[in-house]
């Protein structure tokens, strides 16, 4: 493959923007260096980049375009929302229906409030938390991330439970000393921090299923646990659903698990594609929330009608029946086929997956927290990613990101996908 344009474009990018990247994860850092691919097009399960190769995506811009790219329905409604005004800094009629549509979804949302990114969905549950307990520290679990916001950007801690330490230059201590972290699935750990410090925890913070250092399950019975031992000490439970909302089923992470949340944080499927966030729960934490509350949160761009216009075709997208069995059974084809594939090289590898959302980690032990995730190989993992784009599959380049298959993959790209697995692990 020819990728002499990309490479072009990457130095000019260099010289324009940091890093010449808009977000840090989409540079090949964390795969041994080199130009990030350029891409000029995208339509379906496919991206063209700028020397006119084509990928089969699992990237899915990490996580928000399950439906594929360019969904005729979807670029309907963002053209609707071009044609009649893209922003009126006004309520708008789309913003209730689409509140609506959510709160029907996921039934644990009394009221619900749209930001821009999952980034401000989170920070906010957090705020509102703070404001309805009176306490400050959140408790975390090591390895998930929660988008860039100071309080969250607080180091993975591998021991049974810390006081974080910032993961980022330019966050106070005196901030991330208010995050404690705890190991994911280990209940004993996560006792021992309540029993320590849940008198003061305003909030526990959690993806109800991890998909930041893969795609973990939560073992049988862990989050009920975290719920009531929460609950117990007076603070509230947050369930980051980012990734999972209408990932797994339509609705919640929370509604597949049966373990509901008090405020939950949206964003990336819910968009279709476009900027969006949403945070909500019950209606007496939510009437913290201004202007009824005294909890200030606020957006320009909030629930602009683009937004929320695409976010309904999306959602509408995924109401259609057989839209989950078909990304279910795709994905345990593709897990088969990269497993067959595996033994068959004698390939160091093990799979996570839950409907068609799938991590492949190069170790041989089942992947159930992040030490376990940090651990994985990660040279060979550049390595058959590098392998895997130069047979035409594009896949996050970072070990710890799950692969993406939308309702746009057919069951020949499944297969061409598979084939390639079995070249690169040869
Ligand atoms: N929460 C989770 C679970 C995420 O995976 C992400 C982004 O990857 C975020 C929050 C932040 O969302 P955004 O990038 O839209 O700010």
């Amino acid at each position: 493959m020819n990728f002499t344009h990309s490479e072009e474009i990457h130095k000019e990018a260099l010289k324009h923007i940091v890093g010449g990247v808009n977000s840090p994860s989409r540079s090949y850092k964390a795969v041994g260096g080199g130009s990030p691919v350029t891409m000029e097009r995208a339509k379906g399960a496919y991206l063209y980049d700028v020397d006119g190769n084509r990928y089969i995506d699992y990237l899915a811009a990490y996580g928000p375009i399950i439906t594929g790219h360019a969904h005729p329905h979807i670029t309907e409604a963002i053209k609707k929302a071009a044609e009649t005004g893209v922003l009126y800094g006004t309520p708008t009629p789309h913003e209730v229906k689409f509140a609506k549509m959510i709160k029907e979804a996921i039934p644990s949302l009394d009221k619900v409030r749209f930001v821009n990114s999952g980034t401000e969905a989170v920070m906010t549950t957090i705020r509102v938390a703070r404001a309805y307990t009176g306490r400050d520290k959140i408790l975390k679990f090591a390895g998930c991330y929660h988008g860039h916001s100071d309080l969250v950007l607080v180091a993975a801690g591998s021991g049974p439970s810390q006081l974080g330490m910032p993961d980022s230059a330019g966050v106070p201590v005196s901030i991330a000393q208010e995050v404690i972290t705890v190991p994911y699935n280990d209940i004993e750990s996560f006792i021992e921090a309540m029993d320590k410090w849940g008198n003061e925890i305003a909030a526990v913070l959690t993806e109800p299923i991890v998909g930041n250092f893969g795609i973990v399950e939560p073992l049988p019975g862990y989050l009920e646990k975290v719920k009531e031992i929460t609950h117990e000490k007076g603070a509230l439970l947050i369930f980051d659903e980012v990734i999972t909302a209408f990932r797994f089923m339509y609705g919640g992470a929370q509604n597949l698990l049966g373990v509901t949340p008090d405020l939950t944080a949206l964003g990336k499927i819910i968009g279709g594609g476009l900027p969006i966030g949403a945070y909500g729960g019950r209606n007496d934490i939510m009437e913290k929330v201004a202007p009824l509350g005294p909890a200030y949160q606020a957006g320009t761009m909030a629930g602009n009608p683009a937004s929320m216009l695409s976010g309904i075709a999306c959602l509408e997208v995924l109401q259609e029946p057989g839209i989950y069995e078909r990304l279910d059974k795709l994905g345990a084809m593709l897990e088969e086929g990269i497993l067959k594939a595996a033994e068959k090289y004698n390939a160091p590898i093990t799979t996570n997956r839950l409907k068609g959302a799938l991590t492949v980690y190069f170790t041989e032990e089942k992947v159930i927290n992040y030490e376990q995730a940090e651990a994985t190989d990660g040279e060979l993992f550049a390595t058959f990613f590098k392998k895997m784009l130069h047979q035409g599959i594009n896949l996050a380049p970072s070990k710890y990101e799950a692969w993406f298959i939308t309702t746009a993959h057919s069951e020949e790209d499944i297969l061409q996908t598979i084939r390639a697995v079995e070249n690169a692990f040869k």
